[in-house]
């Protein structure tokens, strides 16, 4: 998918005006995983936050740690061998990582919901639909089977999907892939979700499916107004449907900004990388700039800038000392030295 960003888009225009209250806070958050080769450090000291309706966007190349996080607040990451290490996770004021089980169960699945990218494998083949939307939902609500099957009706409406009534009674093999996608996503929010994080939700469909799955989730957000995580390494959905973006790199947020900074004043080498080697309107396919090298290797992360190796900017300081945040703007931070006073006499020539 090319990107493609409308200069006059009013919505995304300026979101260091808060969109609305705060309700995810994540601190300092650090996961490791023990395996056979050792403890891997897969996300180390993650902070961001997200507000009320909001679209915040999680981008980066593969094993940088975006869906761990993602993970970590759905509380996925609650038993060996993944550990949450460090750091903490507020959802509206209750730190997710101190509730017991059952605490957490009351939120995890219910105010904060998950979608996952293959809707193959996220619905069972030997349940109807109408009994995987309304399952949770008589889990967590006590209310009576006309009532979720009404709820369920509701949600296939909301979602797209026609004639919901007997729709309820099929099989998922009598859905098309896009299709199987937005009763996942129905399913997502049947119990009326704060938060929905969606890991990789297109990555499954082909590109006209994309499309449409993508103007359904604006749609869900202008309707219910949902906050979403959006988990992805795809730039062109980022374009399309992010307020804010995050970027990262080997297990750490290494720019965050609102949409317009991140696409068009990007200030870490590996954001201008990232923006530089994927297809966009404006650039001839010759230049394109793919990033050399690969990522460190997280069983030791570097003791300077995890990107050094493949930076070309990269000044001595890089390979000792790790760079702090530098706060840009309200709503742009990013971890270099090249924006860092501290570095100024530092820079090569
Ligand atoms: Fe490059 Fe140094 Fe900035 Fe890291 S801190 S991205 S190595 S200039």
């Amino acid at each position: 998918m090319t990107i493609q960003i409308q200069q006059n888009d009013e919505q995304h225009q300026n979101l260091s005006i808060v969109i609305g209250k705060k309700i995810l806070e994540v601190q300092d958050l650090h996961v490791t995983f023990q395996t056979y080769g050792g403890e891997v450090h897969a996300v180390r000291g993650v902070t961001f936050d997200l507000h009320e309706g909001e679209t915040l966007a999680i981008v980066g190349e593969s094993g940088c740690g975006k869906s761990v996080t993602s993970n970590a607040i759905m509380g996925l990451i609650s038993q060996p061998p993944g550990k949450i290490s460090n750091g903490r996770i507020f959802f509206k004021g209750k730190d997710l990582t101190k509730l017991d089980k059952k605490a957490a169960r009351k939120i995890q699945g219910v105010d904060i919901s998950m979608i996952f990218q293959d809707p193959m494998t996220a619905l069972n083949p030997t349940l109807t639909i109408g009994e995987q939307l309304t399952d949770g939902l008589r889990t967590h609500r006590s209310i009576s089977k006309a009532e979720a099957d009404k709820k369920a009706i509701e949600m296939l409406n909301l979602v797209g999907i026609s004639n919901p009534r007997e729709r309820l009674k099929q099989y998922p093999h009598q859905f098309s892939g896009g299709m199987r996608q937005r009763i996942v996503i129905a399913i997502a929010l049947i119990c009326d979700p704060i938060l929905l994080i969606a890991d990789e939700p297109t990555t499954a469909l082909d590109v006209t499916i994309q499309a449409q799955i993508l103007e359904l989730f604006e749609e869900i957000q202008i309707k219910t107004g949902v906050s979403i995580i959006l988990i992805t390494h795809d730039l062109g959905v980022v374009a399309k449907i992010a307020d804010r973006i995050a970027v990262m790199y080997a297990g750490k947020i290494i720019e965050i900004g609102t949409k317009r900074e991140i696409f068009y004043t990007p200030t870490h080498p590996y954001t201008k990388g990232l923006l530089n080697s994927v297809p966009r309107l404006d650039l001839a396919e010759e230049e394109l700039e793919p990033i050399e090298g690969t990522p460190p290797d997280l069983f030791a992360p570097p003791k300077g800038c995890a990107f050094a190796a493949r930076c070309p900017y990269v000044m001595e300081v890089c390979d000792y000392v790790q760079p702090g945040t530098t706060y840009l703007t309200t709503s742009h931070y990013t971890d270099c030295w090249l924006q860092d006073e501290r570095a100024k006499g530092l820079f090569n020539d």
